[in-house]
């Protein structure tokens, strides 16, 4: 099995998500005719447990792709939060801040263009939620800025560090993808093993890692 969850559990359990209408409907649709990355229907889900729990005044995001996470964190907080969001594909940033416009979002988003590594060094404020969700190699070298942007009680949200299930395991891990796996263990491990923070690793979509600092 190469996916994260068995088929027969993930189909039970987006059964029961449902599926969104209007807009957003239009942009899951554009982004699986056109293969882009959205997150999976669990982990939206989760996204908006999370909007609803923490309450987060100031989201950061990494990987904005065509929008899609950050309108979902938006609308699922009435816009209450501000997300900041980071994007190096120019392509991607303008359908993104298209996509922010048809919602009226343009206050509530700002999606900054440019890779993560760089824009992270120039961030000061701090940020309550931070979502990972770029660049899957290099959840392992964003860990330690993200970390300083962190607020004393604030989280990180990583998606896919299990990555269709190879992080978990050696035969399945396909060649060109083992710097990937990898990182994204060293990743896992660094949040795991450091005693200032505890994590909580999620199978469901295609693997989440919760940490927050210890209390
Ligand atoms: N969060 C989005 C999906 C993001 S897909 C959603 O669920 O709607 C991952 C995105 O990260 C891609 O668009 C890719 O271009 C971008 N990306 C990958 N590495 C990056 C990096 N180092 N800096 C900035 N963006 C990056
Ligand atoms: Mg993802």
């Amino acid at each position: 099995m190469s996916e994260v969850e068995h088929e027969y559990i993930k189909e039970y359990i987006t059964s029961l998500i449902g599926s969104h209408s209007g807009i957003l409907k239009e942009i899951e649709e554009y982004a699986s005719e056109n293969s882009i990355p959205i997150v999976h229907r669990e982990m939206a889900r989760f996204l908006e447990l999370m909007i609803n729990m923490k309450r987060p005044s100031r989201v950061l995001e990494l990987g904005t792709a065509v929008g899609y996470s950050a309108i979902l964190m938006s609308l699922s907080s009435h816009k209450k939060n501000h997300i900041t969001t980071i994007e190096r594909d120019k392509n991607m940033v303008e359908i993104a801040r298209k996509n922010i416009k048809r919602y009226n979002f343009e206050q509530y988003i700002d999606v900054i263009e440019g890779d993560c590594m760089e824009i992270l060094k120039n961030i000061r404020e701090k940020f309550d939620l931070i979502f990972i969700d770029a660049g899957k190699a290099h959840y392992n070298h964003f860990l330690p800025y993200c970390l300083k942007l962190l607020d004393e009680e604030g989280v990180i949200v990583a998606d896919n560090v299990l990555f269709r299930g190879m992080v978990a395991s050696d035969e399945l891990v396909k060649r060109r993808k083992i710097t990937i796996v990898k990182r994204m263990r060293e990743y896992l491990k660094i949040v795991s093993d450091d005693n200032k923070f505890i994590t909580s690793i999620i199978p469901m979509g295609d693997g989440i890692a919760v940490t927050m600092r210890r209390n």
